[in-house]
């Protein structure tokens, strides 16, 4: 576990948190700011601060997460009419967390892709 990391400690039930999804490799749950109707983080348990680094460090786990979107949005119910997963990387996509996650965004249509 990296000290200090939030999602660590998320991740070690030491911070609630409104898990939706769980494996052995990775876990979900609810956003607490939440930006669409269906705002779920999805994270390695396993501490990777970004999801190039995630890329690097190990490939499978990477394919884990990727597969737990997809799993996460069948769930939620808005695989058929589409959500985005986004990864924001470093200070100019405004990370705030380095722990990597995939935010999983649905249950409205979503607009362009940034903001104008
Ligand atoms: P980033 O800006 O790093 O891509 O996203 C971090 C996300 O974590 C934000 O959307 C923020 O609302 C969410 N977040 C921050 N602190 C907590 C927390 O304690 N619990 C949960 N569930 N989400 C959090
Ligand atoms: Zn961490």
């Amino acid at each position: 576990m990296a000290v200090d990391c939030l999602f660590c400690r998320i991740v070690a039930r030491e911070i609630p948190a409104d898990v939706v999804y769980e494996t052995d490799q990775v876990l979900a749950f609810r956003d607490i700011a939440p930006k669409a109707p269906v705002h779920v983080l999805v994270i390695p348990k396993e501490h990777h601060p970004t999801f190039a680094a995630l890329g690097q460090e190990d490939p499978a786990l990477a394919g884990a997460l990727a597969a737990a979107c997809g799993q996460v949005a069948l769930d939620e119910g808005v695989a058929d009419a589409g959500y985005r997963v986004l990864f924001n990387s470093g200070p100019n996509a405004g990370q705030e967390v380095f722990h990597v996650h995939a935010h999983v965004l649905g249950g409205k249509p979503l607009g362009p892709m940034l903001a104008r």
